[in-house]
């Protein structure tokens, strides 16, 4: 980790969340409604926010087009997006600019025109190449059009293309795992993330495993796996740099992302998009109706804010630290806490090491692949011994 402390004149990260999908998948608790028409009146309540958040002191260097179902966008909409970040966050020229787009919703015409726009990183939610995993997971492509959007981006000439997995399903055998990831490796991305299934409250997938309508994976298979991904995605030359996150090189690790996980300012817009910018840290409404409702009467749609403590923040350097291969740099834990971290856990940092869960050399410490499966387990011990 690199904690970048915050001033004046460091550049920051900007994510639009467009909240907006054609259906909602099975198993996705991130903000989104199918009322598409309602998009027209999202755009003009956007250009708002960005306008009221608008500084004179910000420069950007990454932005970010997330959702939701960003590529439901016209182009010219979301050129309009684009216009207005840079207008009103000194957007670099030489900005990471990221897109998602989802295979349902990719035509190599439209890739083209965003690529015109600046986009430079085009991030596809593939999710599988296996067309039951996509049903269950009720994605409204299949595996074919998931090909087709990763032929169609390449057409549209982004060099650097992400592709999103998810493994962890239902009788989801080490094979058919393999057979997925050796599908997104003859891609050649330049980004692999690869998330754990997970059963959020409130969606129909969280419903039916408490319906028992199926059995969720057991915690050792799914441990095999994460196990499994590391090392194959390690033998094809990707490196591991996050938890859930490969990049073919360092250059291509997601610049933005990688604000969230060093405490970098980033401004986040749209519905239930966070913001940070130490030592506040702030969030909007996860509704629509809220976020309109604030903007049209001319008041930025936060939800709430918070002032982290010294504490909280000693307490998310641990864990988004840990979150990441280059782990905490000792110097800069020094510099952020005036603390050594060796000498402040000493403790549990020796039983974590007998354990095989984290390594040490003189610069920092990080988790070894065993000690990722462990992640929240460790933070929280180490936690306990903060004053
Ligand atoms: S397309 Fe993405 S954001 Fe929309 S419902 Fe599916 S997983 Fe969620």
């Amino acid at each position: 980790m690199q904690i970048s402390p915050t001033n004046q004149s460091q550049a920051v990260g900007i994510y639009v969340h467009i909240p907006f999908c054609q259906s909602k998948c099975n198993y996705c608790d991130f903000y989104s409604v199918t009322q598409v028409n309602r998009l027209p009146d999202y755009l003009n309540a956007l250009k708002k926010e960005m306008y009221l958040c608008r500084t004179g002191d910000v420069r950007a260097d990454t932005l970010y087009i997330g959702g939701g179902t960003p590529s439901l966008l016209t182009p010219r909409q979301m050129g309009d997006i684009v216009d207005w970040a840079a207008a009103c966050f000194n957007l670099e020229a030489s900005a990471e600019m990221t897109l998602e787009v989802n295979p349902a919703t990719a035509t190599t015409r439209d890739l083209q025109d965003y690529a015109a726009f600046g986009f430079n990183r085009l991030n596809i939610g593939v999710q599988s190449f296996n067309d039951a995993n996509l049903k269950f997971l009720g994605r409204r492509h299949n595996a074919a059009q998931a090909l087709e959007a990763v032929k169609a981006g390449k057409e549209a000439g982004f060099n650097n293309i992400g592709l999103d997995l998810i493994f962890g399903l239902p009788d989801q055998t080490t094979s058919s795992w393999k057979s997925d990831l050796l599908q997104a490796i003859r891609l050649a991305p330049k980004h692999l993330a690869c998330y754990m299934l997970s059963y959020e409250e409130h969606t129909p997938l969280h419903a039916d495993l408490q319906a028992r309508r199926f059995e969720a994976l057991s915690e050792l298979r799914t441990a095999d796996l994460f196990r499994m991904t590391h090392d194959f995605l390690g033998a094809a030359g990707y490196e591991h740099y996050e938890i859930s996150n490969y990049a073919q090189t360092p250059r291509w690790r997601s610049k933005h992302n990688q604000k969230y996980w060093n405490f970098a300012p980033y401004i986040g817009l749209g519905p239930s998009a966070h913001g940070c910018r130490l030592p506040m840290r702030w969030w909007n409404h996860r509704s629509l109706d809220g976020y309109l409702n604030d903007l049209g009467q001319g008041r930025l749609p936060r939800a709430d804010e918070e002032h982290l403590s010294e504490e909280q923040q000693m307490m998310e350097a641990l864990y988004l630290g840990l979150r990441q291969t280059d782990g905490i740099v000792f110097k800069e834990f020094q510099k952020r806490f005036h603390s050594d971290f060796k000498l402040y856990f000493n403790k549990e940092l020796d039983r974590f090491s007998v354990e095989g869960w984290i390594e040490m050399d003189s610069e920092r410490c990080r988790l070894t692949v065993e000690g990722m499966l462990f992640l929240d387990h460790i933070v929280d011990q180490l936690v306990d011994m903060i004053d």
